[in-house]
């Protein structure tokens, strides 16, 4: 069974992705399973999809932990471990990176016994969240390493799956996942399917006692109020709002407010302070801050002046 996760970030088209190289598996006579998996988050939060075809029937189910490829369409998730990039990469597993940095730069920093292939980003783009045409570039990356889905199948699974788009932007997706494909013909076959774990190897767990415990202590799952402070939201965000205080009126009520996060406090001196802890960078306070007080920009650029700064 060949056992396949996407990961990307909410509005890279991971779930698009899988349903394309799906799609694929089940018109090359494949039975086939694919599913999202994302929180009620936005765009920019780490996602994953994955795939499992196999020519008998699929028993297995829930989330793949042994992976046979995983691709990962924004390398600025791989050190993320929230993101569980790395979950399950055996030597047999094959980890494709969409990054302009190499593959064995990437060997190197992962450790991972897994063989490791870069699927070259044409160029860096502003906002991560928006990599252009990179769902069709996964899926035909992705169909091609495995050798057992033809170009055509390809190309008529991602015509199926995008036919409500605009015949430009699908003529756009076949001809970038074609040349992917293509690009990947001397690959076919690096994906092999993983074994089909036996039920005979399965150790059967020593019996276990519950003893019945004081319901007041047994029945909580959250042992502490205000916890959720402790989840850096901040992490997920590609683009960064930056309040220019040169021309900050100190309306205040205006961007805390609409900052669907809470992520803006008002400072004693009545101008406004950004949580970048938990700030997700959606952009709002960017948009409704009247005299336009708030610019954004790319998180790479933020962290770098961020060090020139303190160098
Ligand atoms: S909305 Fe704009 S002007 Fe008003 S407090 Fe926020 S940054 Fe300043
Ligand atoms: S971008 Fe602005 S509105 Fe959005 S979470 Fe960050 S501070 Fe709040």
């Amino acid at each position: 069974m060949f056992r396949i996760r996407f990961h990307g970030r909410g509005g890279q088209g991971m779930k698009t992705a899988s349903r394309i190289l799906g799609t694929a598996f089940f018109r090359a006579g494949y039975q086939v399973q694919d599913a999202p998996r994302y929180g009620a988050e936005r765009r920019g939060a780490p996602i994953f999809a994955y795939v499992r075809a196999d020519r008998a029937a699929i028993n297995e189910r829930g989330i793949i932990t042994n992976p046979d490829l995983v691709v990962v369409a924004d390398d600025t998730l791989v050190g993320m471990p929230a993101a569980g990039v790395t979950l399950g990469l055996g030597k047999h597993a094959v980890l494709l990176i969409n990054s302009l940095e190499s593959a064995a730069t990437w060997r190197q920093r992962l450790n991972t016994e897994a063989r490791v292939l870069v699927l070259a980003t044409p160029e860096e783009v502003e906002d991560r969240a928006s990599l252009p045409y990179i769902g069709s570039r996964c899926a035909a990356a992705a169909a091609a390493l495995t050798g057992v889905v033809s170009r055509e199948i390809l190309l008529d699974a991602l015509s199926e799956e995008l036919g409500h788009l605009p015949p430009e932007v699908v003529r756009k997706n076949l001809e970038i996942a074609q040349t992917v494909y293509d690009g990947m013909a001397a690959q076919a076959g690096t994906v092999t399917p993983g074994a089909i774990p036996s039920a005979l190897d399965y150790d059967r767990p020593e019996w276990i006692d519950l003893p019945f415990e004081n319901a007041a202590i047994s029945n909580l799952a959250i042992h502490a109020g205000a916890t959720s402070v402790e989840v850096r939201t901040g992490l997920w965000r590609t683009m960064r709002p930056v309040i220019n205080y040169g021309k900050c009126s100190g309306c205040a009520w205006i961007c805390s407010t609409y900052c669907p996060d809470g992520a803006i406090s008002v400072r004693a001196d009545g101008h406004p302070e950004i949580d970048y802890d938990h700030c997700k960078g959606c952009l709002i306070c960017v948009a409704q801050c009247p005299p336009h007080a708030i610019e954004s920009i790319p998180e790479n650029v933020a962290r770098e002046r961020e060090s020139e700064a303190t160098a």
